[in-house]
């Protein structure tokens, strides 16, 4: 068992048991399933928009060398900057070039998974420069010297309590603080940053292939001034976020909204397509894209999981996961958690230390209804779990567990040797470290299902 397996089991027991973080996190998503209810009002026909949403993702992910270079000659004609990132090394190396020619002192950054993925502001801060979040839940989560806890809501785990308490101890707010008051501090002290910033990094929720533009969707408006303030604008984006025309974010931003935060639209939109132009007043002067691989490829590579490549990140399948939902984010130790980041996180993050995840399911298949773009999530999880076994990776112990098994399964003379009591016994011997301590191992019945049968019909 690795290391990373051992802290999952330890985290996600310690978790699963905490009354209080079961309390927020059924609180905060009860209300993120009524916003949803209202916002999917808005479609008349859901199946058909996942089904357009998922057909166009799906044949941009099977044609993604075509789709990245239109995007690419497209944006350099708008005068934009392309970077092709290999790995998160290279990502920071690049952002770190660009701080260094530009003498950077502070960078004003917007929610993005993917500059979580490269830490982008632990790399500037060890340069000396000053990384600020500016969406409110990542502010929290800076403030609290925590890593995000889902990939759209990251400050889903705290209370509003807790976050007054935050505020109280690091900037001495009152302690009764509301939320209002929160954001408005918040919100008075951002605003010298965004002035003063040399630097804006965001990420991107899509890549518009024909017009070579980004698209930005955020509730506070802390992305548009990110990338209006400072006189460089920096996007890293991973490579499967294209979509093919600017005419299917009709189709994708309300789909978005509604299973990201239950809205019809999110409340600010932008469309990007290079720096400032003559006559401009925003924007900025120089801006750059960075097109981030970090391990996609290696799913892209997988036959049946590189579908899971057209995740647009809305979290739905985080909200519904009955796992996700008893172990929290945290547990998964990954920057994508959840559904989507157990089928993708091995082979982002190495299939040796990260294989654990795809076995953390239900298979409950909640995920799979839910999602927008109609990821088989639950299949890719066994399919997963599949390959792992291929490969040869499964343990020695497990594998003769599941010979035993299959033999046993096989022939029901071996499955009826022994009394009742020498099965249950049997059973306890080998079950009852897996099962833990906090549930009662269920009995066998005292007649199997195959004796009941032939008693019934004689
Ligand atoms: S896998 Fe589907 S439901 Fe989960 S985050 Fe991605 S798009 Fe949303």
């Amino acid at each position: 068992m690795s290391e990373t397996q051992k802290k999952f089991i330890a985290d996600a027991n310690i978790k699963a048991f905490n009354p209080e973080h079961r309390k927020t996190i059924n609180f905060n998503i009860s209300r993120y399933n009524e916003s949803v209810e209202k916002g999917m009002l808005q479609f008349k026909n859901t199946e058909l928009a996942k089904t357009r949403a998922a057909f166009l993702k799906y044949k941009v992910i099977n044609e993604l060398e075509n789709y990245l270079i239109e995007f690419e000659s497209k944006f350099i004609k708008n005068r934009g900057k392309i970077i092709w990132a290999q790995n998160a090394t290279e990502a920071v190396r690049e952002i770190l070039q660009i701080a260094d020619k530009h003498q950077a002192k502070k960078v004003v950054k917007s929610k993005s998974m993917t500059t979580e993925e490269i830490e982008i502001n632990t790399a500037l801060e060890k340069e000396g420069i000053n990384s600020i979040e500016t969406d409110l839940g990542e502010y929290i989560v800076q403030l609290a010297g925590e890593k995000p806890y889902h990939i759209v809501t990251p400050v889903m785990h705290k209370s509003k309590e807790e976050i007054a308490e935050l505020f109280n101890k690091q900037f001495d707010l009152d302690a009764n603080s509301t939320p209002e008051d929160i954001t408005s501090f918040v919100r008075d002290k951002l605003r010298n940053e965004f002035t003063s910033a040399d630097i804006g990094i965001t990420g991107s929720n899509f890549l518009i292939a024909d017009t070579g533009s980004i698209a930005l969707s955020e509730n506070e408006g802390n992305g548009m001034m990110s990338v209006s303030f400072p006189k460089i604008h920096i996007v890293v984006a991973g490579i499967e976020k294209l979509i093919p025309s600017i005419i299917d974010l009709e189709l994708f931003w309300p789909l978005l909204a509604s299973y990201g935060t239950g809205q019809a639209i999110t409340v600010y939109n932008s469309i990007i397509s290079g720096p400032k132009r003559k006559n401009e007043t925003d924007g900025p002067e120089e801006m750059y894209v960075i097109l981030l691989n970090n391990k996609r490829t290696e799913v892209l590579k997988k036959e049946r999981q590189r579908i899971a490549l057209s995740c647009i990140r809305c979290g739905a399948c985080l909200n519904a996961c009955p796992v996700y939902r008893n172990i929290g984010g945290h547990t998964y130790n990954t920057i994508y958690t959840g559904p989507i980041g157990s089928v993708i996180s091995p082979y982002m993050n190495g299939t040796e230390d990260y294989h654990h995840l795809s076995f953390a399911s239900s298979l409950c298949g909640k995920c799979t209804d839910v999602c927008p773009v109609k990821i088989p999530l639950h299949k890719l999880l066994l399919v997963n779990r599949k390959d792992w076994v291929k490969e040869g990776s499964a343990p020695g112990s497990e594998k003769k567990a599941m010979w035993g098994m299959k033999k046993i399964m096989l022939k029901r003379k071996y499955m009826n040797i022994g009394g009742y009591g020498i099965r249950n016994y049997a059973l306890k011997k080998i079950l009852s470290k897996s099962w833990g301590p906090r549930r009662d191992l269920p009995q066998l019945a005292r007649k199997s299902f195959n004796q009941q049968w032939k008693e019934k019909n004689n």
